[in-house]
Parts: C-alpha cells; structure tokens; sequence
C-alpha cells in the first residue's frame, strides 16, 4: 500500500513511524511546506527499517502522491497570541483549501484521514471544501479518548484494553461522551462484571476515569509541549484497517447525516471501516443521559462548523 502524509511535524512524522514499523505499506510518502523538515523525517525513519520492516520512507512533492491509496492530513498553522478559535479555524482552512486541493489532483482516490485539530470541525470542512462523499473523509475522532478509556478501564479491572469494548462518542474534545452505559468487557455487561469481579464502577473510580481521559491531553500538553506517539498508532491502526479491507470497528470522525436530531455533523461513533472507507455505523445503545450529552456535543459542533468562513 502506498501512503502520503501531508504535514510532516510531530503527528504526521510519528503516524509515519508507526506505519512504517508495523510494516504495512510499501511506500510512505511525507509532504511539508517546510520541505527540509520533511525531508530529515523521512531519512530518520527510514533508518528504522533495518530493524523493523520493509517500507521505503521519502520526503516529496504533490505529485509523488500519485497512486496513494490513503492520504493523512496533518498539516496545520498553531494558534497565535490573541487569536480566536474561530480565526484560528479559518486560518487552517485555509491550507486545507490548497492542501486537498493537491492531493486530490494527484490521488483522485484516495482516501483522505484527517488529524489535524480540532478534528471534527476540519472533517466537516474537508468534506466542503473538496465535495467527496462522506465516506472518504474520515478524521481520527476519539480514536485516541476511546484508547485512554480503554487502558484506564483495563488497569482497573486489570484485564487487557483490547478485550474491553467501550467508547468515546460526539467530539475529540471537551463536550466528548464516555459511554459508560455501553462498555463490555468480553461479552459481558462492563458494571456487573466490575461489581462480581471486585472491583467495582464506583462514583469516585468513574470520576477519576472520567477525568483521565478528558484531561490526558493537558497533562501531557503541560509535560512535553504536544501529544503525538498515540495518535500517530492510532493512525497507523486505521491506515492498517482500511489497507486491509478488514471490517473492523473504530471511533472516526465522520460528517453523519442525523445525530440526535442534528443535521450533517462532523463526529465520532463507532464505525466499520474498508477499503473504500467507512462502509457502516455501529451506534451503540446508550442511556438517556448520555443521548442528551451526545446531542449537546452535536449542537456544539455543528455550530463551529456553521461559523467557518470558507
Ligand atoms: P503537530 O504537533 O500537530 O504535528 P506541528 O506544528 O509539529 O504540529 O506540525 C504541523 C506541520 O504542518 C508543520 O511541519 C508545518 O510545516 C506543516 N504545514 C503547515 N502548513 C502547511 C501547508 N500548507 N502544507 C503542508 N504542510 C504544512
């Protein structure tokens, strides 16, 4: 499989790695305005290889994207003093204008995943701005909220994250819904297994996972200036999902026709992806609490988007 990855900062350059390691695609391209960056990313990871997979990794122009199957945007300008979310919004806009505008010329087919942030917001924008079906505009969402709450659940129960089947839904940001009424652990109901098991959901061990997960991005934030080695896996999970046509089930941002009444809104829920993208939704059942918070993170949404000079 071939990949391109338009922004070679700490995002695009760690979902490059984690792609590259796993050794799933033939070819990584990396692009950047700043191709000097690009282009000592590229030679970094490309010195992994011995010791890992068989991937070649180069630096490039639009025009090396030609035949990329998937394509990740993790281009973006950073918030300047005094700026607006909104300006800052319309700003990045802005370079998706150009940026899709490119790779959309050179891989007509690709499949565009978004990691630029706030990510909902800029997948509504990139399914505007360049026409493409929703199903080929896939932002990374609450991959990452849905793996925080998975690891912190795991380390409770002291069970494996990847056999507990729990959610983050709505928005990869503060109004985001931990659907606690939905999770499994195995097949069983994740409150009852908790309680037989002896280690009971109690109010203060919810707070506590609530609170790790909206919050882990600040704590790391406040430690090491940005977050980028668990996206860039999350990433490379989705590049695998989708190059392997596998069906498997993950929280991407989407633009969704009706969610709680909201109309087109950019969002995570649980979807099947494919080779031709997201193929299906798998909305869980949630509780009534929970609905009404989704339909909050909806309305917020849907809102920015609206606001966003194009
Ligand atoms: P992050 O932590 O989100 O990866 P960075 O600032 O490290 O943020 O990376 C963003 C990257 O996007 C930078 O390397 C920057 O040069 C790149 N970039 C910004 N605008 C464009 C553009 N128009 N085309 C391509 N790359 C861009």
């Amino acid at each position: 499989m071939k990949i391109g990855i338009v922004g070679a900062g700490q995002v695009g350059a760690s979902a490059a790695y984690a792609i590259a390691l796993l050794g799933k695609a033939r070819e990584i391209v990396l692009i950047d305005l700043d191709p000097a960056m690009a282009a000592a990313q590229a030679e970094d990871i490309s010195h992994a290889m011995p010791f890992a997979a068989t991937s070649e990794v180069r630096a490039g122009g639009y025009a090396d994207l030609t035949g990329a199957e998937v394509v990740i945007i993790a281009a973006g300008v950073s918030q300047q003093p005094g700026e607006t979310r909104l300006d800052l919004l319309a700003r990045n806009a802005a370079v998706f204008r150009i940026v899709t505008d490119q790779v959309l010329t050179h891989a007509p087919d690709a499949i565009l995943l978004i990691a630029s942030n706030p990510v909902d917001v800029m997948t509504g924008i990139t399914v505007r701005l360049t026409g493409l079906p929703a199903h080929r505009v896939i932002g990374s969402g609450t991959i990452l909220d849905t793996a925080r709450f998975r690891v912190l659940l795991g380390q409770h129960l002291r069970i494996d994250p990847r056999s507990i089947h729990a959610y983050v839904l709505g928005e990869h940001g503060d109004s985001e819904v931990l659907s606690w009424s939905s999770a499994q652990v195995g097949a069983r109901d994740l409150t009852s297994y908790a309680q037989d098991s002896g280690a009971p959901i109690t109010y203060d061990v919810r707070a506590r996972i609530d609170d790790g997960v909206r919050r882990a991005a600040y704590r790391i934030i406040e430690g090491k200036g940005a977050t980028y080695y668990g996206i860039g896996a999350g990433l490379a999970r989705l590049v695998t999902a989708i190059g392997g046509d596998e069906r498997s089930v993950h929280s991407v941002s989407v633009m969704t026709s009706d969610v709680e009444g909201i109309k087109d809104v950019p969002l995570s829920l649980p979807r099947i992806l494919g080779k031709t993208g997201v193929i299906g939704d798998v909305a869980p059942e949630i509780s009534a609490d929970e609905h009404a918070a989704l339909g909050v993170s909806a309305k917020l949404l849907k809102d920015t988007l609206e606001a966003v000079r194009l």
